[in-house]
């Protein structure tokens, strides 16, 4: 009997394939030589041919050194925080690209000297934002809220709506981040109704801000009350509102959902956003308001520690300068259009059905958009996960639903190619998906 102890290939032999030198170039050295010693330790234990083992290597190679992959967003939910939130704009992308290298991003290439950092990110907002005196940029708006309590109420008072106490998701609530970064709540009002005089009577020495937290992802309904934003401005003291969503100004087809112009205008100090629901850009805190406020911020020693990298301030400004982020679009999207796209999916298995999308996480809590998605059997929701780029729709009663609101119409066509290697040979003889409404 052969050993195939003995007639293991030396890895260095092995390394000498072309195609795993090649890989060396384009992964590194420590991928390649994994993928190797797995083959190696395959041939040892008998289970593969000794002169199989540069092909299993080359085959075991990951696409990429980085694991995360490429999703196409089928969930019908546009903004869905475990896909990554928004997706970046193709400008954004490309900004994002330019700046990735060495980059003038503290640096003057007119006078040869020092630049401010992020200057022309700070003026696209403003320039979309002319109500705003000043902005500050930080790494997300956790540490926006974070860095407001640090710079502007160190140990003091925070006044905040019983209603208002949320949890963003994955065990993230609001008020523990302002109590670990030092303010001290004080709740007024009750979870349905909170007034004025709740807010007024809780104002006292002690009390450094005012705050109003949008609950972006649940409304409360029935016996409610909360108070108007320019009812909160006459209080005597700053009022900082926390509107998730980042929506710069009004989107008629989202008009409960705050925006950084109407809540400015309406006489609030400070406004702090994500960058990346509903603004559609990359990760990122916004600080809009009063000059003086946000540059105590800006100049705060913990600024340094949430500041952002370039690569965030490329992609940022590139989606406030830029053609519509895919956010926006996917929310805006005719439903005709959606319905012209689904007819050219004609594939066994896969039928055309009404939908509602949502906004998600990203804000708009409640609303339906209506939608229309390809409806597939069930059993292919786990292939179509495991295919690149990875497809993911959301399953209900028995069947996969894939929404195409929320894909990229440049997806269509990876979208069509998946559902055809599904509805191949493999699935001849299914019963067709039956009449469904469309
Ligand atoms: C999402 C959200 C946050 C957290 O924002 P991040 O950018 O994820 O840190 C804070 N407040 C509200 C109201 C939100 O909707």
């Amino acid at each position: 009997m052969n050993d195939p102890r003995r007639n293991t290939p030396r890895a260095d032999a092995v390394l000498a394939d072309p195609r795993l030198r090649a890989a060396a170039v384009r992964l590194g050295r420590p991928l390649v030589h994994a993928a190797v010693n797995g083959a190696l330790a395959s041939v040892r234990a008998g289970e593969l041919a000794p002169d199989a083992a540069a092909d299993a290597a080359v085959a075991a190679l990951p696409a990429s050194p980085a694991s995360l992959r490429r999703v196409i967003n089928a969930t019908g939910v546009i903004v869905h925080t475990n896909l990554g939130r928004a997706p970046l704009s193709t400008a954004a992308i490309a900004a994002v690209h330019d700046a990735a290298g060495h980059t003038d991003v503290e640096f003057d290439v007119d006078s040869g000297a020092r630049g401010r950092r992020g200057a022309s990110v700070l003026a696209a907002l403003r320039a979309a934002v002319p109500g705003a005196e000043a902005v500050h940029v930080v790494n997300n708006n956790a540490a926006a809220l974070a860095l407001m309590v640090f710079a502007l109420a160190p140990g003091r008072e925070v006044v905040v709506s019983r209603g208002e106490l949320i949890e963003i998701g994955d065990g993230f609530r609001l008020p523990d981040l302002l109590t670990a970064a030092g303010a001290v709540l004080r709740e007024v009002g009750t979870t349905n109704r909170t007034t004025l005089d709740d807010y007024a009577s809780a104002v006292g020495p002690q009390t450094a801000l005012v705050l109003k937290l949008h609950p972006s992802n649940y409304t409360v309904r029935g016996f409610t009350s909360s108070v108007p934003i320019r009812d909160l401005s006459t209080l005597d003291r700053p009022v900082v509102y926390d509107i998730g969503s980042g929506l710069l100004g009004p989107e008629p087809l989202l008009p409960d959902e705050p925006d950084v112009a109407s809540a400015l205008a309406e006489g609030v100090a400070l406004v702090t956003a994500s960058g990346d629901k509903l603004l559609g850009g990359p990760q990122a805190g916004l600080v809009f308001g009063r000059a003086d406020l946000v540059t105590r911020m800006a100049r705060h020693p913990l600024a340094r520690a949430v500041r952002v990298d370039k690569l965030t301030l490329a992609a940022l400004e590139a989606t406030v300068r830029g053609p519509l982020p895919p956010v926006t679009v996917a929310l805006r999207a005719p439903v005709a259009g959606l319905r012209t796209r689904a007819a050219a999916f004609v594939l066994d298995g896969v039928a055309v059905v009404d939908s509602a999308a949502t906004v998600g996480g990203g804000g708009a809590p409640g609303v339906e958009l209506p939608s229309v998605a390809l409806s597939v059997p069930a059993e292919w929701a786990r292939p179509l996960r495991l295919g690149d780029p990875a497809v993911v729709g959301r399953v209900a009663n028995g069947r996969c639903l894939l929404d195409l609101r929320t894909v990229d119409p440049a997806d269509d066509e990876a979208l069509r190619a998946a559902l055809n290697r599904l509805a191949g040979p493999a699935n001849a003889g299914r019963p067709p998906a039956g009449p469904e409404t469309s």
